[in-house]
C-alpha cells in the first residue's frame, strides 16, 4: 500500500524521534512512499526506519534512558551498512538493551578499533565530531566519549593530532596498532574463550543462560561479537579476537558458515574447541565436523550443566 501521510492519527514530528536533535542540526525525515512510516537521517543516530503507527505512537514516549542507547545501537547498524527498522511495538527496547549493558572496557577497546578504522593507516589522523559521533560507541554524550578519549591517550593508544571546540583527531600509537592487530600468540591471553554462534531469538536464551554462565562458572570470560552477517565476511575485529582466546567454543545451531569458519580458523590456530549443537540439529552437521564430540542440548540449562564440565575437562584439567 502505498501512501502519501504515515498516519492520520500523528503530526510528522520536528526532531529527530530517538534523540530528539531538531532538523537545524541536518537531521532529515520523510515519509517511506512505500510503507506506512518514516525514514530518518540524523547526524547522532544514522539512518533508521519507524514503521507502523504503533512504533510511531510509542516512539513518542520513550524514555531517555532508552533514546540515548537506541540513538548508539541506530548509529552502529547504520555504520555496519545495516540499517535500523523499528516496525513493531517492543522492537525499540531490544535493540536498544545491548547497548545498556556495555561494559566500559569493550566500550574502550571498541573505540580504539574506531580510531583504527577511520585512519585506516599508520599515521593518519581519524577525525571525530564531539557532538555527532559518541554513538559510534556506546556513549550516551559527548562527556562520555571525551573522557574515553583522554584514557586512550593517557595509556598513549592513541596520540591527539588536532583539536577544535567539536573535533578531535587522534592517530594511534604502535601500542594501540597492536591492541587492534594482536600478533599471533602461541595459547592465546588467558581467560578468554571466544563464543561463536548463531546470534538471533531462536539462540538468545542458549547463550545467556547456557553458554555465558558455564563460562564463567569455569573462571573465564566469554567473547562474543555480534554482528549482522555481511556478505559472509568475517571481520577482522572477530579474527583478532579469536587470535586472543585461550579457546573456543563454537554452537552449530542454525548451521551458520561464520560459525564453521571461526572454529576451524581457531584449530588452525591451534585453539582447543568445545563442539556444541542443539539436538534437533545434530543430523544437519556439516560432514567434516559431524565427527566431533559435540555436546548434544535439548534445554539453555541443560548446554550449562554439560558445557560447564566438558570445559573442565578439556580446558582446565588438560591446560
Ligand atoms: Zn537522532
Amino acid at each position: 500500500m502505498v501512501i502519501d501521510s504515515y498516519s492520520p492519527n500523528f503530526t510528522a514530528p520536528d526532531d529527530c524521534p530517538i534523540c530528539k536533535r531538531p532538523k537545524a542540526d541536518g537531521v532529515k525525515m520523510k515519509n517511506s512512499g512505500v510503507f506506512d512510516g518514516l525514514l530518518i537521517e540524523c547526524p547522532q543516530c544514522g539512518q533508521y526506519e519507524l514503521r507502523g503507527t504503533e512504533v510511531m505512537a510509542a516512539s513518542f514516549g520513550w524514555a531517555p534512558e532508552l533514546r540515548r542507547a537506541l540513538s548508539c545501537a541506530a548509529r552502529q547498524a547504520t555504520e555496519a551498512g545495516e540499517p535500523l527498522r523499528v516496525t513493531k511495538g517492543g522492537e525499540a527496547e531490544e535493540f536498544a538493551d545491548p547497548h545498556m549493558r556495555t561494559r566500559v572496557s569493550d566500550n574502550q577497546e571498541r573505540l580504539l578499533r574506531e580510531v583504527a578504522k577511520k585512519s585506516g593507516r599508520p599515521n593518519r589522523g581519524a577525525r571525530f565530531s564531539l557532538t555527532n559521533d559518541f554513538t559510534l560507541i556506546d556513549c550516551y554524550s559527548k562527556e562520555e566519549f571525551v573522557w574515553y578519549l583522554e584514557w586512550l591517550k593517557n595509556q598513549e593508544l592513541v596520540f591527539q593530532t588536532a583539536a577544535g571546540p567539536d573535533t578531535a583527531e587522534v592517530t594511534l600509537s604502535m601500542e594501540g596498532w597492536n591492541r587492534v592487530q594482536p600478533l599471533p600468540r602461541p595459547g592465546g591471553i588467558p581467560g578468554r574463550c571466544f563464543v561463536a554462534m548463531w546470534f538471533s531469538d531462536e539462540t538468545r536464551a542458549a547463550y545467556d543462560q547456557g553458554i555465558e554462565p558455564a563460562v564463567s562458572m569455569a573462571g573465564f570470560k566469554a567473547i562474543r561479537i555480534d554482528r549482522k552477517e555481511h556478505n559472509n565476511e568475517i571481520p577482522d575485529e572477530i579474527i583478532a579476537e579469536i587470535r586472543n582466546c585461550q579457546f573456543l567454543v563454537a554452537d552449530f545451531t542454525g548451521q551458520r558458515p561464520g560459525v564453521y569458519y571461526e572454529a576451524g580458523f581457531a584449530m588452525g590456530l591451534g585453539r582447543p574447541v568445545v563442539w556444541c549443537c542443539r539436538t534437533d540439529e545434530i543430523p544437519k552437521l556439516h560432514f567434516d565436523t559431524s565427527h566431533k564430540n559435540h555436546i548434544a542440548w535439548q534445554t539453555p540449562n541443560e548446554l550449562k550443566e554439560r558445557l560447564y564440565t566438558r570445559i573442565r575437562m578439556t580446558i582446565l584439567e588438560q591446560g
